[in-house]
């Protein structure tokens, strides 16, 4: 586990290449959201992000993101916002509704469903990101590009979701210019679903790129990005 400078450090850096990456394409800092991707690190460790200025954090566990939610506000901190960026049961939908930003990770109407019944019940609005598999892997969960239109305008009906836009995790791999072309054709997707001007479907977000590719990503409009590796260092996966 890295040590607070360290942590500060890797922040400058990121923070230094989405600058270079969106002045590369004349997009501003400001249009760009920087998720520090948090999973598999303790409390503390998010709590030296904090001290560091980190105050949007992605998990992908419902368990492990409620618990560093408790941990932040039985320390009094309120200024934190948290998205959940894995796969979402409908049974877990209710221990985050309320809590979270955005969840971006809805890849089936019963989820969505789900996610608006609870809604419901806690009079929240939810906003959402309809998840894609671009690159049709097996090993990934999210709609094919070809159904994904479809299935947004089956949930606009949803009263207590908004649909801000798309949210892909585009295959792994060492050179992050084969990433390009799924980014091109994930914004491409949601300016022509946005087009559509279908009600409650607003297609203003766009959540792409990792570690290894956000600015390959920002360049091809992405909106968030969410950075785990490049900023906590080297996952250990036998903290849960
Ligand atoms: C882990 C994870 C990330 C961050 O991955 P890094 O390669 O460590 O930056 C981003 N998005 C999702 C959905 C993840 O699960």
């Amino acid at each position: 586990m890295l040590t607070e400078d360290e942590i500060r450090l890797n922040l400058q850096e990121v923070e230094q290449n989405i600058v270079k990456a969106a002045q590369k394409v004349g997009r501003k800092r400001s249009e760009i959201k920087l998720i520090s991707v948090s999973k598999n690190n303790t409390a503390d460790v998010l709590e030296s992000a904090y001290n560091c200025g980190v105050r949007v954090f992605g998990e992908n566990r419902v368990q492990e993101l409620v618990g560093k939610m408790d941990y932040f506000e039985e320390k009094g901190i309120k200024d934190i916002e948290w998205h959940l960026i894995g796969h979402l049961q409908t049974n877990k939908v209710k221990y985050i509704i309320g809590r979270v930003a955005m969840i971006h990770s809805v890849d089936s109407e019963k989820l969505a469903k789900a996610i608006d019944d609870e809604s419901a019940k806690k009079g929240a609005i939810t906003d959402v990101l309809v998840e894609l598999n671009i690159g049709d892997e097996d090993s990934k969960f999210g709609l094919g590009f070809d159904n994904t239109l479809e299935f947004i305008e089956k949930i606009a009906g949803f009263k207590n979701i908004r649909v801000k836009g798309l949210m892909c995790v585009a295959p792994y791999t060492d050179d992050p210019e084969e990433n390009r072309q799924y980014f091109s054709k994930m914004k491409k997707l949601s300016v022509d679903i946005r087009d559509k001007n279908i009600d409650n479907i607003t297609m203003c977000e766009l959540s792409m790129g990792m570690t290894g590719d956000y600015m390959v990503a920002i360049e091809e409009g992405a909106t968030c990005v969410r950075v785990g590796t490049g900023i906590f260092g080297k996952r250990d996966y036998s903290i849960r």
